[in-house]
């Protein structure tokens, strides 16, 4: 599959069957496994051989829609999740433990936000957030001995801010850390962060990649590159796993370390694990993505240049439109379409966004983005309500902030819909 181009391995990346098996991917609908005898159980357990033993843990249909993600951003291996959510968890606590920190680009998706700022707080992980404009100097004196990591997403949610990944790769790099991006809006198809030195890649599959508004669930992709034992950093990928009678990560799976302790560590323990069902679904989602994700950005492109020339409409924010701040870095890093997501001001602010979202009658009102229905959200009264003003600002959300996912409708449609809805205001 390695040699075949994105658009193939969408479709038939992940599971092969064999001759005379299922042409589709089965639902292994099990939680267990049957083996012959004790020993082959033990040595499962022991991790000596390669195997499913229980569901949590790891299941075949979760494990074809692995392969087909980690083969798609270009990683040695994928581990699913269920939600997005638990994916960026998993993916810091790997590596960080009570008394570490990390550092994290302030404009992210508000959800993450509150899992960074409060609730791994909780559990003594400190996130420290790069504000916009912040100096060299400033943000190199973020990092001391205790972190351990630095996160961003490619095209940040609402904000689509596009992250410049060389740049933060390369700060990550100096400090002996991995860079983690969030690649759920531009998904593998746009961007793959590993080519531009990414070392962990996290996504909220619910998004682009099931595409169509059916299941929750996440991803973390290893890239196999950051060497977890240069530096004292990682005591718990280099040192013996006492819960699992002194394996020791990157000895026993050396570049797969990171992803086999996120499985058979954390996984096992923390249980937010995807159904069979739920791989199933985002694998059909995912046979389709390189076709979707192009129209996404198309129409996304088509309804920002129009907003743009309309004078009900006090801004527009799409890195795909020429006069947009992040045009240069979507050029670069989202040469393919800077799909589907656009935000805009309606003049008139709060009142005036409320009345257009109001009148819309084939794009809705939902929480949500990214699947194949145009729909819109006003943030600040909805996902980012939670947020002080300031975190709102930080995270590059204004009250007038309309939010719309624009859909793989008729470009032509979307368009008269809303037409005919500012003519409401
Ligand atoms: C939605 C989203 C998440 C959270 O994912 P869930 O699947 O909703 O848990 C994380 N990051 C980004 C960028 C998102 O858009």
């Amino acid at each position: 599959m390695s040699n075949y181009k994105i658009e193939t391995k969408c479709i038939q990346g992940g599971y092969q069957p064999k001759n005379g098996e299922p042409r589709v991917l089965p639902i292994y609908q099990s939680t267990t496994y049957k083996y012959d005898s004790s020993e082959h159980l033990g040595d499962l357990f022991d991790l000596k051989v390669p195997g499913h033993m229980y569901t949590r843990i790891s299941n075949p249909t979760v494990a074809a829609v692995e392969e087909k993600i980690a083969s798609l951003e270009g990683g040695i291996g994928a581990m699913c999740t269920s939600s997005g959510q638990a994916a960026n968890m998993l993916a810091i606590l790997n590596i960080a433990q009570s008394g570490d920190n990390f550092i994290s680009v302030s404009e992210i998706y508000g959800g993450t936000v509150n899992l960074f700022a409060v609730t791994l707080k909780k559990m003594g992980i400190a996130v420290r957030f790069i504000k916009p404009g912040m100096t060299e100097q400033e943000t190199d004196a973020l990092f001391d001995e205790r972190t351990r990591a630095v996160f961003g997403e490619t095209l940040a949610n609402p904000a689509l801010e596009v992250l410049d990944i060389e740049k933060y790769a390369a700060l990550a790099h100096k400090h002996g850390v991995p860079l983690i991006v969030d690649n759920t809006f531009p998904t593998p198809v746009l961007c793959r962060p590993f080519e531009y030195g990414a070392d962990i890649v996290t996504h909220s599959t619910t998004k682009y990649m099931d595409g169509h508004a059916s299941v929750v669930g996440g991803v973390i992709v290893d890239s196999g590159n950051f060497d977890w034992s240069a530096g004292n950093r990682y005591p718990e990928l280099t040192e013996p796993d006492e819960s699992y009678h002194g394996v020791v990560y990157t000895r026993d799976f050396g570049k797969l370390a990171y992803i086999t302790k996120a499985r058979v560590q954390l996984l096992r323990d923390i249980g937010a694990t995807p159904t069979p069902m739920a791989a199933f679904l985002l694998n059909l989602g995912l046979e389709t993505l390189h076709l979707r994700i192009v129209r996404h950005s198309e129409n996304a492109l088509k309804v920002a240049q129009y907003l743009e020339q309309n004078d009900k409409i006090a801004w527009v924010n799409y890195p795909g439109l020429e006069s947009n701040s992040q045009f240069a870095l979507a050029k670069k890093y989202l040469s393919g379409g800077a799909s589907g997501v656009i935000s805009f001001g309606i003049k008139g602010g709060r009142d005036a966004a409320v009345k257009f979202m109001d009148s819309l009658k084939l794009a809705a009102i939902v929480v949500h983005v990214a699947d194949a229905r145009t729909c819109v959200l006003h943030p600040a009264s909805t996902t980012h309500r939670q947020l002080t003003d300031e975190q709102l600002e930080a995270a590059g959300i204004g009250s007038d902030l309309v939010r719309m996912s624009v859909g793989i409708e008729n470009a032509e449609d979307i368009i008269s819909d809303i037409e005919q809805a500012l003519s409401q205001i």
